[in-house]
């Protein structure tokens, strides 16, 4: 079964139907997933649409996160943000462009106003800022504060109806175990649209999942909602339920395409237990970072790139504190890095890729490494 939006034709982000990897409100341990996450057959370059007429007001770039990213404010106010991009429409991208060389910054965010037509590319999916490639989709009301379900906009096709696996108790309550699935196969565990849990005809909990706070410090309140127990299994979500449970008792879970599961509950005995506070590891790095042979290649863009490969003595990934390019003039040159593609990247598009490029680059407890590069 397919979910209809209440506009006259669905909003598709990507142009084409993409199925969902990840929806609104999913537990990201303290925070909620406060948009979707759409398939892009792991794959870059996807031309991301304009909802509708109207503005990209904000973008930046970033090597965590949400990576790349722009927000776009539509016709109706509200605001749509499109991160993990690979590129920006060539109109932004000038922009970023310039205020990269200008701050000598590879990461740098830009307020701005630039008009786009409904249907317009705005930018290219991409994988910055996390593991693999895909769309994240957040859609706000117009002053930021509110995460809006975009499935209401959108056609978030969901085939699969939750899965209600089991309740205990918690606190002065219970929890109930519930987990979906978009479609076949079940690889990416998704949270439910509502919850309504009846004690005989009476109802005595009901959720709805159309909208979240947005400022931080309502989204950590995640604990009295969605809980972190300890539990092998990590794909599915404990609700908490603030009411006495006893017999009786049953769930009604439903997912964005409509599809219901109703079961009797039997609550376990043994009361659940939240995660102890995760502590922060402290690497200590003591040898530079070095790096590998270097190469050139063409993204699907069609920009000519120099690829570096870092090797880092923690992780062999990248973790080094700062990274500075300079051609011959000592003029600061354009580069690009991934937390997790282990390589720098430099564009051919501020120097001459037959001169050298020097670059200085430090671990964490800076160690640096100074050395010049040629691409060829
Ligand atoms: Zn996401």
């Amino acid at each position: 079964m397919a979910f209809f939006a209440e506009a006259a034709s669905p909003y598709l982000p990507l142009g084409k139907t993409a199925y969902l990897t990840s929806s609104f409100g999913e537990s990201r341990g303290t925070r909620y997933h406060a948009g979707i996450d759409l398939s892009t057959n792991m794959e870059e370059g996807w031309p991301v649409l304009a909802p509708s007429d109207g503005a990209v007001e904000f973008a930046a770039r970033g090597a965590f996160g949400y990576g790349r990213h722009i927000k776009f404010k539509a016709k109706d106010e509200h605001i749509w943000l499109f991160a993990h991009l690979s590129e920006f429409s060539p109109k932004i991208d000038s922009l970023i462009h310039r205020e990269m060389l200008k701050k000598e910054k590879a990461n740098v965010h830009l307020s701005l106003k630039l008009r786009f037509k409904k249907g317009d590319t705005l930018a290219y999916s991409g994988s910055t800022g996390i593991g693999n490639p895909h769309l994240h989709v957040e859609r706000r009301t117009s002053n930021g504060k509110v995460a809006l379900n975009p499935c209401k906009m959108m056609q978030c096709t969901d085939t699969i109806a939750p899965y209600i696996l089991d309740a205990a108790p918690f606190d002065s309550g219970f929890a109930i175990k519930i987990v979906d699935y978009s479609r076949e196969p079940l690889e990416n565990p998704m949270s439910v649209y509502s919850l309504d849990v009846f004690q005989g005809k009476k109802l005595i909990f009901s959720k709805k999942y159309d909208s979240l706070p947005f400022a931080p410090d309502k989204m950590a309140k995640i604990k009295e909602d969605l809980l972190n127990v300890q539990d092998p299994d990590t794909v599915s979500d404990w609700h908490f339920i603030k009411a006495k449970g006893g017999k009786n008792i049953m769930a009604v879970a439903k997912d964005f395409a409509n599809n219901v599961s109703k079961k009797e509950l039997v609550i376990r005995s043994d009361s659940l237990k939240l995660k102890d506070k995760d502590t922060a590891i402290v690497f200590l790095d003591t040898v530079p970072p070095s790096l590998g042979k270097v190469f050139l290649k063409t993204d699907f863009a069609g920009k000519v790139q120099c690829r570096i490969p870092v090797l880092d003595s923690l992780a062999g990934g990248l973790d080094f504190d700062s990274v500075d390019f300079r051609d011959k003039n000592g003029k600061w040159v354009i580069f690009d890095f991934h937390y997790n593609t282990k390589e720098l990247l430099v564009e051919k598009r501020d120097f001459d890729f037959k001169e050298p490029l020097s670059l200085k680059l430090c671990g964490k407890t800076k160690a640096c490494k100074e050395e010049k590069i040629k691409c060829e």
